[in-house]
């Protein structure tokens, strides 16, 4: 088929979105026909939402009433999802559109609503004696469906104290959110970006995204220091203000737990997906285990640079001058492609996603940046992109695919309650489709410089999404445990921390730097989100694994692996993460799952020395 329309945005330039062709930008009529389409379903939620809240009370009456409650929560649920996404995406096609802006806030104002309104459901059911409620399931198939989620309920509710207690910690809830809020007033609000001379005049300021860019971009290794030491010393400065709302952190998260009756932290963390305390530790001992490609891999840097030393804003910059663009029309066959060892009927869903109008390619006035796949129930996932020709966008393209092509056959095959899934399996498929696409990538690549492009961008996917992200969990949780043992938490002791890991990952490939200690300061995770950048690693191992089986040479073991990957991915939220990855083959409390990643970064490694014949 002729394709006549083909666009390219001149580089340097933003379109306004009217000159962009239809068929780079996304179709929202699978999720709502017209605004006035949104309007009735708007109206349909808020007679749901009264719908569910009439059952109040209802309950106890038996099975059919437990039964008639769940459906109408997912009434209410799915229903959601479009009114939601059908204002939130046009939004974000172009944040200075005020009606999209408005209706947005509409749902918005609902959604308080229906929360208010759901608010009695839990308790309710948690009020009836689980034997009870175990009892109406087994005799009633129809709510047999809702098993995994009454279960866990249940599974929640052993760690809620009695009344006194709930009311309690809530009003202590509200100091929750203090440190990681003083946190973000002080690293943005508040923040002064330095600003630094580079060796050729030019003066630069280092907000985080041009510090990034220039570490990735700039040959200079004194510019790369002056750039690193200015902008480590502002969190240096004020060390001592980032311990103490780290503690505030680690202080915050012991209450909780002790209030709530764990042993550890980690333990009150990891309660509600039921994942045992060992899957972190084991990642941790066995990724320490495994550091030996890292280091190969930045020995061979150190030679490839020519540096004299080597220190770590050389981590990141290209080890060729390979400025290669990759057109969208072209990139698309070679995605599908790529997908071709997950069969037929993969490829053909990835297929639509491009013929159908799912994704909004280029970046135009107003849209937002980055880039999601957004899982929008009773339509089909969509993917917000914001193309531009670079490998990074590619590879970032072939990752969103793996989030949706995980959402849509949730979707196809879960019912509503189970549809959505845990970030602990979420980074499966995403990374999955990654290693697919650059096996494919390589095949194909022409030159050596490409090649080396490549596996350079594969080997720094796994330094930062595995080895960094293991290191960040690994200081986390050695942070915590200073709490839990009652001992002092200081600049200085965290300082010492972070230092002390530096060297255990890195061993004697990193020279010294005196500021990379305080490293930790500027982590917003750490703050924000505690126990969370492990499932990062855990992903990437998952998919490691399962990569080592999809390579196999062996037809009946790659056939296998397919079979139990599509089946992780239909299987949705249906059951705890861990259960799932156990039936996909994956056991995350084995060694040899997270070695699975380091076997993989030393095959590429190799490849790399091989190519640059150093
Ligand atoms: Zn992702």
């Amino acid at each position: 088929m002729p394709q006549l329309d083909t666009f390219r945005p001149a580089a340097g330039t933003l379109p306004v979105r009217d000159a962009i062709p239809a068929r780079y930008t996304w179709d929202l009529s699978a999720i709502c026909a017209d605004w006035d389409d949104w309007t009735r379903q708007l109206a349909s939620l808020e007679s749901a939402i009264d719908a569910f809240t009439a059952l109040r009370g209802t309950l106890a009456g038996g099975p059919d009433c437990l039964l008639a409650a769940f459906r109408a929560l997912d009434a209410m649920g799915a229903t959601s999802y479009r009114v939601w996404y059908y204002t939130s995406l046009q939004y974000d096609q172009d944040q200075r559109d005020n009606a999209a802006n408005a209706r947005r806030q509409q749902v918005q104002i609902v959604f308080a609503r229906q929360q208010q309104a759901g608010s009695w459901f839990n308790p309710e059911v948690l009020a009836i004696p689980i034997e009870t409620v175990r009892g109406w399931v087994a005799s009633h198939p129809e709510l047999a469906v809702y098993r995994f989620a009454i279960e866990s309920l249940f599974h929640e509710q052993e760690h809620v104290l009695d009344e006194q207690g709930e009311r309690l910690m809530s009003f202590a809830g509200r100091f929750d959110s203090v440190p990681n809020e003083s946190y973000a007033a002080l690293t943005t609000a508040d923040m002064r970006s330095p600003s630094i001379t580079l060796a050729g005049g030019e003066r630069v300021t280092l907000s985080y995204g041009q510090y990034r860019a220039l570490l990735e971009t700039n040959r200079r290794q004194e510019d790369r220091a002056a750039a690193y030491r200015a902008f480590h010393r502002t969190y240096a400065d004020q060390q001592n203000t980032y311990a103490a709302l780290y503690n505030g952190v680690l202080q915050r998260d012991w209450f909780h737990a002790r209030a709530r009756g764990y042993a550890t932290t980690l333990e009150a963390d990891l309660h509600g997906n039921d994942i045992p305390t060992t899957v972190v530790e084991n990642l941790i001992t066995a990724t320490r285990d495994g550091v030996e490609p890292l280091r190969r891999y930045h020995r061979l840097r150190r030679r490839a640079l020519g540096v004299d030393t080597y220190r770590l804003f050389d981590l990141f910059v290209p080890l060729v001058e390979h400025d290669v663009r990759y057109p969208y029309d072209e990139v698309g066959d070679w995605i599908i492609e790529s997908v071709a060892p997950l069969g037929s009927d993969y490829q053909a869903q990835v297929r639509r996603a491009f013929r159908e109008r799912w994704i909004d390619v280029y970046e135009s006035a107003g849209k937002r940046s980055g880039a999601y796949s957004a899982p929008v129930y009773g339509a089909h996932p969509y993917m917000l992109l914001n193309y531009n020709e670079t490998l990074d966008a590619v590879f970032t393209l072939a990752h969103e695919m793996g989030h949706s092509m995980h959402t849509l056959l949730s979707h196809q095959a879960q019912p509503f309650v189970y549809a959505g899934y845990t970030i602990f399996v979420a980074e499966v498929p995403s990374t999955l489709n990654e290693a697919l696409f650059l096996d494919l990538m390589l095949e194909r690549a022409r030159s050596r410089d490409e090649r080396v492009v490549l596996l350079q961008h594969a080997i720094d996917s796994i330094a930062s999404t595995f080895y960094t992200q293991v290191l960040f969990a690994d200081f986390e949780l050695q942070a915590h445990r200073l709490v839990e043992q009652d001992r002092p938490v200081t600049a200085d002791v965290l300082n010492a921390l972070y230092a002390g890991l530096l060297r255990e990952y890195y061993g004697d490939v990193l020279d010294e730097e005196e500021l990379s200690k305080v490293t930790w300061a500027r982590i917003s995770h750490l703050f924000g989100s505690p126990y969370y950048v492990y499932q990062y690693a855990t992903c990437f191992a998952s998919a490691a694994c399962l990569m080592q089986d999809l390579r196999s040479s062996s037809q009946t073991v790659k056939a296998d692996a397919v079979a139990r990957y599509l089946s992780l991915l239909r299987a949705g939220g249906s059951d705890y993460p861990m259960r799932l990855l156990a039936r996909a083959g994956i056991d995350l409390s084995r060694p040899d799952t997270v070695r699975a990643v380091a076997v993989e970064l030393d095959l590429l490694v190799a490849r790399l020395e091989a190519e640059l014949a150093l």
